[in-house]
Formats: C-alpha cells, sequence, structure tokens
C-alpha cells in the first residue's frame, strides 16, 4: 500500500545502529577477553612451550603437528615441532627464532585470549614493544637449566630488561613459567631459588604487585604441568616429539615433582583478571596492519578506547580524512561491532590506501586523538651509560611508531616514591632517575594522547643505539599539528 516507505537499500544493508555498550556487557559476562603476550630470554623456551601448550588444549590439529614433527626431524631437531606452531614462515624456520609478533587466538574455560608472540632476541625488541603495547597480561618465561637462568637474568640478559619493559608498558599481572624443570630433576630447591631471585626484582626494581606475580614450574618441551600433570601408568603428557622422554622416565618424573600442587599453566592464566576497558571512551584504534580489502581500505588494529559499529563515520588521524565503517571482522568471522579491547579488521570506504599507514589512529570525529610532535612526559631512566642531557636523541616508539626526535627539556628531576620534584632543570639524568621532561619529534606529528586521557595510547619508550633507555608516560600535549 501506497504510503509505507521501503527503507533504502543502503540502510538495510547497514541496518540499525547498535546500543554497543550494552551488548559488549552482555558478551563479557559470558566470558572475558584478554591480550596476553609471552616474553623471556631467547632460547627460554618461549616458543616451544606455547606450542606444546596449544597442542595440548587441542587448538593445534594433529595432521599440523604430525607435519612439523617430520619437517623438524629431517633437520635433526624434534623438539622444534612445538615451536612451529606458532612461527609458520619458512625464513624463521630457517634461521629458528620467531622473528613477527604473529598473533594466536585460543580460549580456557572462562578466558579468550590472544596471544600475541613476543620474541626474544635483542634486535627485535621494537616488534616486541609493539607487542606489548597491546597486552593485558604477560607469561615470563625463564629457563631453570643450571647457568641459563643466571645468563637470562644478569646484565645482559633480557630476562629483566623484558620484565621492565612490559611492567613500563601497563602490563600489570605477571605469571612466570619457570621452564625446562626437567632438567633440574624437577628440583623444588632450585625452583624456589629462582622464585626468590626474580621476586626480589619483579617487586624490587619493576614495581610488580607481589599479588600479581604467579610461579608455575614446567617443561615446555615434555608438556609437563602446561594442560595436565603426568600420572603414574600415564605415558607422558602427550607429548608428540619423539626425543622428549616418554614411558618409562614417568614414575620419576611423577615422585621427582610431587612436591607441587599448585595449578597447571593453564589453570593459571584461566585466572587472571582482564583490566576494566575504556568502552565509553571516544573511539580509538591503532592501526598495526593496512592493506587493499574486498571493496574498501582494510586495516588491522586494536580498540585501545570506545566502541566502533558498521556503518559509523570515523576519522583517520594524523590525516584528518574522513571514511566510513563498511565492514568489520572479528577472529576470523564477520561482526557489526567491537568495543575497547578487541583486535580487528575493519574495512573503510571512503578513503584511498595511501592516507591509512602502520600507526595511524582511526578514531571519533568528534572527539579525535591529538597529533603532535612536542610534549611534556614523565620518565624513567633505565640502565644507561650516559647520562641524557639536553638535546640527546632518541628513538622514540609509540605504539607502532618509531620516530626519531630529542630529548628537548630537562624540567625536573622526582622522587619516585612521593612524586615530589628533587631538583629543577637538572643538567642531565642518570641511571634510575625519573624525571619530566620535554620531547621534540624531529620528523612527522603523530597522534598521541596524555596519559591521563588513555593508558594505552599515552605511554611512550626511548631507544637509543638498540638499547631502551627509558619508559615514559605523555603527562601534556605542547603543540597541535605538525
Ligand atoms: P625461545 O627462543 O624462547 O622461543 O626458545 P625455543 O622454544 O626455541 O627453545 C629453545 C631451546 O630450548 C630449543 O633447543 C628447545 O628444544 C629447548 N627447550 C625448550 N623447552 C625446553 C624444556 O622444557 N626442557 C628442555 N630440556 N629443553 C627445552
Amino acid at each position: 500500500p501506497s504510503g509505507v516507505s521501503t527503507p533504502s537499500k543502503a540502510a538495510t544493508k547497514l541496518g540499525k545502529r547498535i546500543d554497543v555498550v550494552t551488548e559488549y556487557q552482555k558478551r563479557v559476562a559470558e566470558k572475558e577477553s584478554l591480550n596476553l603476550v609471552v616474553i623471556g630470554h631467547v632460547d627460554a623456551g618461549k616458543s616451544t612451550l606455547m606450542g606444546h601448550m596449544l597442542y595440548l588444549q587441542g587448538e593445534v590439529n594433529e595432521k599440523t603437528i604430525r607435519k612439523h614433527e617430520r619437517d623438524a626431524q629431517k633437520i635433526g631437531k624434534a623438539s622444534f615441532a612445538f615451536a612451529w606452531v606458532l612461527d609458520e614462515t619458512g625464513e624463521e624456520r630457517a634461521r629458528g627464532i620467531t622473528m613477527d609478533v604473529g598473533v594466536t587466538k585460543f580460549e580456557t574455560e572462562h578466558r579468550r585470549f590472544t596471544l600475541l608472540d613476543a620474541p626474544g632476541h635483542r634486535d627485535f625488541i621494537p616488534n616486541m614493544i609493539s607487542g606489548t603495547a597491546q597486552a593485558d597480561v604477560a607469561i615470563l618465561v625463564v629457563d631453570s637449566t643450571t647457568g641459563e637462568f643466571e645468563s637470562g637474568f644478569d646484565a645482559n640478559g633480557q630476562t629483566k630488561e623484558h620484565a621492565l619493559l612490559a611492567r613500563s608498558l601497563g602490563v600489570q599481572q605477571l605469571v612466570i613459567a619457570v621452564n625446562k624443570l626437567d632438567s633440574v630433576g624437577w628440583s623444588e630447591a632450585r625452583f624456589l631459588d629462582i622464585v626468590h631471585r626474580l621476586e626480589g626484582f619483579l617487586v624490587k626494581d619493576a614495581s610488580f604487585k607481589k599479588s600479581n606475580l604467579i610461579f608455575v614450574p614446567c617443561s615446555g618441551f615434555t608438556g609437563e604441568n602446561l594442560v595436565r600433570r603426568s600420572k603414574t601408568g600415564s605415558i607422558c603428557n602427550g607429548s608428540a616429539v619423539t626425543d622428549a622422554p616418554v614411558g618409562e622416565s614417568v614414575a620419576k618424573v611423577v615422585q621427582d615433582f610431587a612436591w607441587y600442587r599448585g595449578p597447571t599453566l593453564i589453570q593459571t592464566i584461566d585466572k587472571l583478571d582482564a583490566p576494566t576497558r575504556a568502552v565509553e571512551k571516544p573511539f580509538r584504534m591503532s592501526v598495526t596492519d593496512v592493506f587493499k580489502g574486498a571493496g574498501g581500505v582494510a586495516t588491522a588494529g586494536r580498540l585501545e578506547a570506545g566502541h566502533v559499529q558498521v556503518g559509523e563515520a570515523i576519522m583517520v588521524m594524523p590525516g584528518g580524512e574522513m571514511a566510513v565503517v563498511k565492514s568489520m571482522e572479528m577472529n576470523d568471522e564477520p561482526t557489526r561491532w567491537a568495543a575497547a579491547g578487541d583486535s580487528v579488521l575493519l574495512t573503510l570506504s571512503g578513503i584511498e590506501l595511501l592516507q591509512v599507514s602502520t600507526g595511524s589512529v582511526l578514531c571519533s570525529r568528534d572527539a579525535p586523538i591529538p597529533v603532535t610532535t612536542h610534549f611534556a612526559a614523565q620518565i624513567v631512566v633505565f640502565d644507561v651509560k650516559i647520562p641524557i642531557t639536553v638535546g640527546f636523541p632518541v628513538i622514540m616508539h609509540h605504539q607502532s611508531h618509531n620516530e626519531p626526535g630529542t630529548i628537548s627539556k630537562l624540567v625536573a628531576t622526582i622522587d619516585k616514591g612521593t612524586g615530589e620534584i628533587v631538583k629543577k632543570s637538572p643538567r642531565h639524568l642518570g641511571k634510575n632517575t625519573t624525571a619530566m621532561v620535554e620531547i621534540k619529534l624531529s620528523g612527522r606529528a603523530i597522534p598521541l594522547e596524555t596519559f591521563k586521557d588513555s593508558k594505552e595510547l599515552g605511554r611512550v619508550m626511548l631507544r637509543k643505539g638498540g638499547e631502551t633507555i627509558a619508559a615514559g608516560i605523555v603527562t601534556k600535549i605542547l603543540s597541535y599539528g605538525s
């Protein structure tokens, strides 16, 4: 009948506006989502441990693991089969190190995890920074082998550096996998000694709360205590690699490891708290990847704040271009909305591929993110050899950006405990000082927010000559635009 208007084709396709906050609360009530990063010294066994855990958890199909097993045997390194679960490309296999921040999803009974696999090699710290910047919680893997824990924990090892970085980047809960316990005969004394030494450092120097540290003894290689404990009469934990201790050694493992009565690694991470997400703040998504998608510009990244839905008009910073969210995918499934904490793939229309890049921030039109080259920050200086002076050149890491700049002003040094000013206009900053500084970028302006406005987008990391020299939070934006 006349008078009844049919909705336009576009409106039908885009559908009704969704009350995302309500939908989000429903979803959280079902199962909470967490972003997990795995850190630790090179060769601590990170890849083996995570690969084996995912296998035992049933996240890797039998065919894939058998193939990796055959390939690994060909090169005489059977244990690599599990590590390969996490790094699939040929180049990485050939070099035997995990290079990219690959993303894997898995679920436990009460949690959904996005695993950001951070590599352990020193050269890859910038990658680790972009991985950790997105992480809510971390597993720090340490090698309990005699001498190996020590070399990872000393001045040149990455155990301390990674833990400090993770803490500076906002990770509060840390699970420490005291790994390769098979190599020390499941010694309780060795485990307790490592716990003691690490706890001292993590609480005192890295400012983790003691109650947020959980130590789990395990072996990524045999699979012990990752998902299950070995029982006498069973074969060892379902290990797929042929050179893993199986059969006759099980009784001994059960006996030697009887002292441990705590949770397995998977039970531990299943109990981690999901942080409160800034769902009701203005929309922010930092872009980690851009490519030409079907019918638009595909952008991958994580929502740092707010929410977004299909059909919504958004702004792309630093350029300030407008675009419309044409479609959205999460965990390879189409979806109509996403909220803070979600990693998604958004396809944008009304914009050119060249206008979006890694490090761009998609944001709300009504409250766009500031874009700047000059800001104030409160920094903590790490173990630097040369004190920081005015004009000190740095590479500033912020989300996916690595931008050259200088420390343009030393405002004051600050007491770490009280937050009070110790000295105004200091001439230099030595190691372990906390200070207020100004930073000027020498190139382009980038999207940046104060820490007060965004815990995720308000953190920076300063590096020089391949070393991380300081971490900090943005306290004030001092200029807008380029
Ligand atoms: P990543 O560099 O931290 O990812 O370490 P990988 O997972 O590549 O492991 C490094 C080396 O340690 C490899 O040779 C592994 O076979 C070995 N390894 C890993 N996990 C264990 C373990 O639980 N026990 C023992 N004995 N060796 C392990």
